[in-house]
């Protein structure tokens, strides 16, 4: 039986500031990820806010979109068979406090805000994610 997935995977702007980028995706290939499409690109702040819309009302949402639109982020599809879940478990916990060992997020992240990668928590939300920054 296949299941194979796509999700999105976005390396934040702490990491890609201390040129962590090539190294996370040697993690992401080296797990069995196959990196479909990939961009770095920097972001505004109003495209930030829509990305993250889904978190308008928490308290944490106009510096979050600060943050993402901070500087250059790498942006990627990533494919392989349960992609979504499978790349949740691979960052780690939001906190990188929190973060079991061996995650991305335990590895890399500086703090809650500063977690070095953001990764679709669903297999609908892939398909938004990926449009929101593929759709030709
Ligand atoms: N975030 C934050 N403070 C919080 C919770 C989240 O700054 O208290 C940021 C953090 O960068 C996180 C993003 O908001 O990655 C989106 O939050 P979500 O709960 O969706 O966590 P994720 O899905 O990224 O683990
Ligand atoms: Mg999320």
């Amino acid at each position: 039986m296949s299941n194979l997935e796509r999700t999105l995977s976005i390396i934040k702007p702490d990491a890609v500031s201390r040129s962590l980028d090539n190294e996370i995706k040697e993690i992401f290939k080296s797990r069995g990820f196959l990196i479909i499409k990939e961009k770095k690109i920097q972001i505004e702040k109003p495209e930030a806010e829509k990305f993250y819309k889904v978190h308008e009302t928490k308290p944490f949402y106009d510096d979050l979109c600060t943050y993402l639109s901070s500087g250059p982020i790498v942006v990627m599809v990533l494919e392989k068979e349960n992609a979504v879940l499978d790349n949740r478990e691979l960052m780690g916990a939001t906190n990188p406090k929190d973060a079991a060992a061996g995650t991305i997020r335990k590895k890399y992240g500086i703090s809650i805000d500063k977690n070095s990668v953001h990764g679709s928590d669903s297999i609908e939300n892939a398909k938004i994610e990926i449009d929101f920054f593929f759709k030709d």
